[in-house]
Parts: C-alpha cells; sequence; structure tokens
C-alpha cells in the first residue's frame, strides 16, 4: 500500500507512522527525519536544510523533492511505503503523483490526522525523542519511566530545537499556508480520509487501521 500521512506538526504522525508502517509491512519515509539526520552528520543538504527548520520554515520544494525521489527509487520502497511529512505542499504532491505516476503506479490513500491547535502546541511543547532509537515520548502524555531515559532502549532523551515556542508558532502558519491546501488537492482525488487523532495513542492507531481497512489496506 502507498500512504500518505498529513497532519499539522504535532498531530502524532510520527507517533502513529511506526505503527501504521508496522501493520502494513511497509518502510516508513519521514522527511523530517532524513534531513535531521543529515543535520547531525553535517552533510551539505544538512546544512542547507538546517537554516529552515531553525526558522521553523519548509526547505525548498526542488531540495525536498530531490530527496524523497532518491528515497523512493530503492528497493524496499517498491510494493509500497508510509510517508511522514511528505507532500507538505501542493508543488510537492504534484511532484509525487508524477513520480509515481512514471513508475506505473499511484498513492493509495491519504490519511488525515485531525488535532485542534491548542492540542497540537501542547504535544509539541512535551515532546521528546530518543537519540537512540529514534522512538517518541512525550513529558506528560507517552512519560517515560526514569526523567530523560528512553523505556526502549536506555538511550538519552532530547528536545527538538524546533520544538521552542516561537518556532512552533512559524510552523503552524506554514501548515496553514502552504500544508492545509493539500486537504483539498486529496480530497479532489477521491484519496482523502480524515479521522480524529485526539485521544489516547492506542486509539488514534485502531481508528487508522479501521480507516485502512475500509480502503483495502
Ligand atoms: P513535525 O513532525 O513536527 O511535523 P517534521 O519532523 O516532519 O516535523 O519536520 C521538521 C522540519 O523539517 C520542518 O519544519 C521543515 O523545516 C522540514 N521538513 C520536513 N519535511 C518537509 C517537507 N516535506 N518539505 C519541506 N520541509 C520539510
Ligand atoms: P508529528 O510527527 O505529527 O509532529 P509526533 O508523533 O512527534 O507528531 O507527536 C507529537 C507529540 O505528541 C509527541 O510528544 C507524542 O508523544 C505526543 N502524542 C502523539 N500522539 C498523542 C496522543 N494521541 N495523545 C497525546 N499525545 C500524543
Amino acid at each position: 500500500m502507498r500512504l500518505v500521512l498529513v497532519g499539522p506538526p504535532g498531530a502524532g504522525k510520527g507517533t502513529q507512522a511506526e505503527f501504521i508502517a508496522a501493520h502494513l509491512s511497509v518502510p516508513k519515509i519521514s522527511t523530517g527525519d532524513i534531513f535531521r539526520a543529515n543535520v547531525s552528520q553535517g552533510t551539505p543538504l544538512g546544512v542547507e536544510a538546517k537554516r529552515y527548520m531553525d526558522a521553523g520554515k519548509l526547505v525548498p520544494d526542488e531540495v525536498t523533492i530531490n530527496m524523497v525521489r532518491d528515497r523512493l527509487a530503492e528497493p524496499d520502497a517498491s510494493e509500497g511505503f508510509l510517508l511522514d511529512g511528505f507532500p507538505r505542499t501542493t508543488p510537492q504532491a504534484a511532484a509525487l503523483d508524477k513520480l509515481l505516476a512514471d513508475l506505473g503506479t499511484a498513492l493509495d490513500l491519504v490519511l488525515e490526522l485531525v488535532v485542534d491547535d491548542d492540542e497540537v502546541i501542547r504535544r509539541l511543547s512535551g515532546r521528546r525523542t530518543c537519540r537512540g532509537c529514534g522512538k517518541i515520548w512525550h513529558v506528560e502524555f507517552d512519560a517515560t519511566t526514569q526523567d530523560g531515559i528512553c523505556d526502549r532502549c536506555g538511550a538519552e532523551l532530547f528536545q527538538r530545537d524546533d520544538d521552542k515556542p516561537e518556532t512552533i508558532a512559524a510552523r503552524l502558519r506554514e501548515y496553514a499556508d502552504k500544508t492545509a491546501p493539500l486537504v483539498d488537492y486529496y480530497g479532489a482525488q477521491g484519496k482523502l480520509v480524515g479521522i480524529d487523532a485526539t485521544g489516547p495513542v492506542e486509539d488514534v492507531t485502531v481508528r487508522a487501521i479501521d480507516a485502512l481497512r475500509s480502503y483495502g489496506g
């Protein structure tokens, strides 16, 4: 299955992507994770992306599209994938449609995680990520047993630089301006399914998997 997750920053895309990708046995492809890996390795792509990420802005389409094109060409993505955080603009969505059409295929479904701004701010301000295995935690809503230490792998947790209040506000503006129009874009294609992404993580996963099942996933 070829699936896209959309939703504002903090909606729970990364959290749900892990469960959904495992359920579908497809790779989870997160553009945010790929950019962050490049930033920490100091690659030229990372140096360029960091300027935008630190400002809460989207990385330019051309850079992002080229990166995703390369990733989708890897063998593990040939039978299906779950995209988390891409596309985020209408030109990115059009490029993805074209890329898949050239391969003789198409997206099956776009799952929208629906959460309001207040909840998103609560989620982002308490988000913590594991430096070792990448698992996403929350200081209040999904806390580790020991402060700052991952329950899954024992490594240290960190707070993302872009989860500061000023940057969160900029990211929400970018979402409203550039990403929210994708709801209409995919709605017009008949591929959009919105689910309520509030409540416990497990309940959201059940809603997501039910939605996929009703579309054959
Ligand atoms: P979140 O999970 O909070 O929505 P991500 O980890 O997906 O954030 O993205 C972090 C940052 O990486 C974004 O604010 C943006 O700067 C950059 N980024 C990620 N995906 C894209 C994309 N598809 N297009 C442009 N920039 C992106
Ligand atoms: P996104 O990838 O959309 O930016 P994340 O998956 O990183 O979102 O989740 C943002 C924060 O919200 C994380 O700290 C995560 O633990 C927390 N979170 C995710 N889903 C829920 C939920 N259903 N209820 C409460 N907190 C959640």
